[in-house]
């Protein structure tokens, strides 16, 4: 390795092939817009959001200055007995852009503790109102709830589980709805694929007693797993059947919050309302790292009800409601609420016509589009899976696109400020990509 790779070894890096990356590190020494800056002052267009959360794009001014002026006015107050009038506001701001009465709201730092809170609210909730006999939880195949051991039991990517067995050991996941054959190339929702749903009435018919399942988890968009918008019908009916049997339903809104399918939460885009949501990302335009689990009066009077315990939920973070994270967030839903949520919609059609014009490329197997969120599933190289994606991203990189994949799956999540051209741009740069991609 070089002088240069063996001063990078002490950092450790998340979820990457550190030799390789250190052999030949991609880094970034800026970012404005919808720019990423490499250190020798190249602009790479980001089109995903940094990491599904830059929604307003890099630098955004006003988000900026909010968490200059905060972190000279109070730099941290925890809200273990104590709290800042910050935490206050941002909840209620929160709780009104959430659907139906999800109006109380837990913060935490990441998405990986929005989603471990969330299973905990679950269980503890059920034990609350004395049915604690539900201690079951229910996943999905491709799911990804973070890496909390609560999280990544739920998440269904087998590859991410394997070397942290045993997980929790009561969860069960559902199949991922999806049938290239039937559903290839669909724009937005598949028109068929409800019936996967029938699944989760099975389970419950014939291996679990209901009254053992605490709550059925899935992300409305799967994201990470390859980006699978649900099938018509699919999420009203997980709802019918929770509801028929005491389930809670819990949507993982990580990557779908705060805009990225059209509306503030992708369970109003699809008409379904939650018992939790979970959210993140987004929530600070990625600028200060903070999680929330929005839940349902529901579940927050049965706590709030107990008696047994003055602490109604034994459960928190030093940095929950940082006043830093809560500034950047405050700021943040004052930008998209200017103007960016509707943005989505805007320009979603000229999204969607993009992705489906790489139909008939190269090596291009499937194309999946919701909102300002892409899956490109690329044919595998023979005796090779995931060298064609790594290949791809290089040479879009090289031409000065940034996109993400997973193998042999491109998934892209632009910023909501993305220029029409920029699409334009997107799309044929990565085209000539796969024309010439081996
Ligand atoms: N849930 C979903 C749906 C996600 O996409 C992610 C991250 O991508 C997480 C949870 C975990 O979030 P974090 O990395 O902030 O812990």
């Amino acid at each position: 390795m070089t002088q240069l790779a063996n001063s990078m070894n002490a950092f450790w890096m998340p979820f990457t092939p550190n030799k390789t990356f250190k052999a030949a590190p991609r880094m970034f020494a800026g970012a404005e817009g919808m720019y990423y800056v490499t250190p020798d002052g190249r602009r790479v267009l980001d089109t995903i959001a940094g990491l599904w959360c830059v929604n307003a794009g890099h630098g955004q001014p006003r988000i900026v200055k909010a968490i200059q002026e905060q972190a000279a006015r109070l730099d941290f107050v925890s809200s273990f007995n104590m709290s800042h009038p910050a935490a206050f506001t941002l909840a209620n701001r929160l709780a009104a852009l959430a659907p139906g009465d999800l109006n109380h709201v837990f913060f935490c730092n990441s998405g990986s503790e929005a989603a471990d809170t969330a299973l905990k609210i679950a269980r503890a909730y059920h034990r609350v109102r004395g049915d604690g006999g539900r201690t079951r939880f229910i996943g999905r195949a491709k799911g990804y709830h973070g890496v909390g051991w609560g999280g990544l039991s739920v998440s269904g990517l087998g590859h991410q589980r394997r070397d942290f067995t045993p997980l929790l050991g009561e969860v069960d996941h559902l199949a991922l709805p999806y049938d290239r054959a039937k559903m290839g190339f669909s724009r937005g929702q598949p028109e068929t694929g409800a019936d996967y749903a029938e699944e989760l009435a099975q389970l419950l018919a014939t291996i679990h007693s209901p009254a053992t399942v605490a709550a059925v988890i899935v992300e409305p968009v799967i994201g990470s797993g390859g980006v699978y918008p649900p099938p018509r019908g699919y999420l009203e009916r997980l709802r019918q059947i929770c509801d028929a049997n005491s389930i809670l339903l819990i949507f993982d809104e990580v990557i779908t919050g705060f805009g990225r399918t059209g509306k503030p939460f992708a369970a109003q885009t699809f008409g379904v309302t939650p018992d939790i949501i979970t959210c993140a990302k987004g929530m600070t335009n990625g600028a200060v790292p903070m999680g929330a689990t929005i839940v349902s009066g529901k579940i927050y009077d049965t706590f709030m009800a107990r008696t047994d315990s003055p602490i109604e939920l034994l459960h928190g973070y030093t940095y929950s409601a940082h006043p830093l994270a809560c500034a950047a967030a405050l700021a943040t839903l004052d930008v998209y609420e200017d103007g960016l949520f509707d943005r989505v919609g805007r320009i979603a059609g000229l999204w969607e016509q993009g992705v489906h014009s790489l139909k008939g490329l190269p090596h291009v197997a499937d194309l999946r589009n919701i909102g300002l969120l892409a899956g490109i599933d690329l044919e595998p190289r023979a005796g090779a899976p995931g060298a064609r994606g790594t290949a791809v991203n290089q040479a879009c990189f090289e031409a000065g696109i940034l996109v993400r994949n997973a193998a042999d799956t491109l998934m892209v999540s632009p910023p909501f400020v993305i220029a029409e051209e920029q699409i334009q741009t997107f799309f044929s740069t990565l085209a000539n990509v796969l024309q010439q991609a081996p």
